[in-house]
């Protein structure tokens, strides 16, 4: 039987079809914004029967789908994100793949989804950046950013699961990234997760709901949102695509996953990082008056978003009711010590003790 699986998902069935002329030359690659321009080559693979069929690697274009597609009523959606780095001899790194592999899974399991082969994702994903690799432009901060994503494709409008899907990958260029100041808002009103929910997949509706209660926290000055607990709106749980940490005199603080948080790979790599740097890390709920009570005191040092787009996200102040808190500068930050000690790894110019480059 583990034979019979093994040969169902032969990675060597995969087809490759190049492009014939790339459109890279027409591309500035001083000027990127982020998730606009996609490479020359995109990977498909279609569920159909009980089984994944059909892993191709072909130029990137449009699909076509009929309008009673079932991912346009119901969003039966997943995707993941991640990213590929070129070292100074040219040799291309991921970083933790294996853990968006895995989640994607997860979220898919969630949303009723089939699970992806490993034995596809993995040679899907490889050749791809093989064919792609004139897109990964070397430097501290340039990178492919890897858009994974399975839609639901059956044609017909019956509030079921699809008995059909896509699986895709897209990859697009982007350049070192600098939000510029970030202010956030506590949320006291709406809720990105609920208990019980689809907060802890990677679901495409849960980043379509954060986009007005966002709009109107940026009316009000904030550039995101941190959510709080769906239930009593008194703990804080995790940015829009990021989880968040607090520091609190010289002890950080980050609230633990759960179906309301997503697991990200940055948020896990930085509890490592803190223990090796005899950084006190406590996971644990965050209350909304702790954070405010420190911020009173002077005790509250830093706050920082963990994410594969920015990989560490400075924040710079908060709101919370109507009042607003900005933080202090720092000398000794941990996030900036984080993201160095992150980007030296994902760009192999420092040891990989922990075996997360691939
Ligand atoms: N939370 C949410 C809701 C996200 O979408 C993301 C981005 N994937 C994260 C946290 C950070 O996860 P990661 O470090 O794996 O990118």
């Amino acid at each position: 039987l583990a034979k019979l699986i093994i040969m169902k998902y032969d990675a060597n069935q995969l087809k490759i079809t190049e492009v014939q002329k790339s459109k890279i030359e027409e591309i500035n690659f001083d000027n990127l914004v982020f998730g606009e321009i996609f490479t020359d080559h995109m990977f498909t693979c279609d569920y159909e029967d009980g089984t994944w069929k059909n892993p191709e690697i072909k130029p990137y274009g449009s699909i076509e789908l009929d309008p009673s597609t079932k991912v346009f009523h119901y969003g039966q959606a997943v995707f993941e994100g991640m990213k590929a780095y070129k070292d100074d001899k040219d040799q291309i790194w991921l970083f933790r793949p294996q853990q968006n592999f895995e989640r994607i899974n997860k979220s898919g399991a969630r949303l009723a989804m089939p699970e992806f082969p490993k034995e596809y994702f993995f040679k899907g994903l490889e050749e791809l950046l093989k064919l792609d690799k004139e897109w990964i432009k070397k430097g501290f901060g340039n990178s492919l950013y890897i858009r994974p994503f399975v839609i639901a494709t059956e044609e017909c409008v019956s509030a079921s699961p699809s008995t059909k899907y896509k699986f895709m990958i897209i990859c697009s260029p982007a350049q070192a990234y600098y939000s510029g100041e970030v202010r956030v808002q506590f949320s006291e009103k709406y809720s990105r997760a609920a208990n019980g929910g689809v907060g802890a997949a990677k679901a495409a509706g849960n980043y379509a709901a954060q986009f007005y209660p966002t709009n109107l926290a940026q009316e009000a000055g904030f550039q995101q949102i941190i959510w709080t607990d769906a239930n009593t709106h008194e703990f804080l749980e995790e940015a829009g695509t990021m989880n968040i940490f607090f520091r609190i005199g010289d002890k950080l603080v980050t609230a633990p996953t759960s179906d309301r948080i997503l697991d990200g790979v940055t948020r896990k790599s930085v509890i490592d990082l803190a223990k090796d740097m005899n950084i006190e890390v406590e996971i644990r709920r965050v209350k909304v008056a702790e954070i405010v009570d420190a911020a009173r005191s002077g005790e509250l040092k830093e706050i920082f978003g963990s994410g594969t787009a920015t990989v560490i996200n400075p924040i710079v102040g908060f709101g919370y009711k109507n009042e607003k808190f900005e933080l202090p500068k720092l000398e000794d930050s941990y996030g900036k010590a984080f993201k160095d000690t992150l980007m030296k790894i994902q760009y192999n110019q420092a040891e990989d003790k922990y075996g997360w480059r691939y």
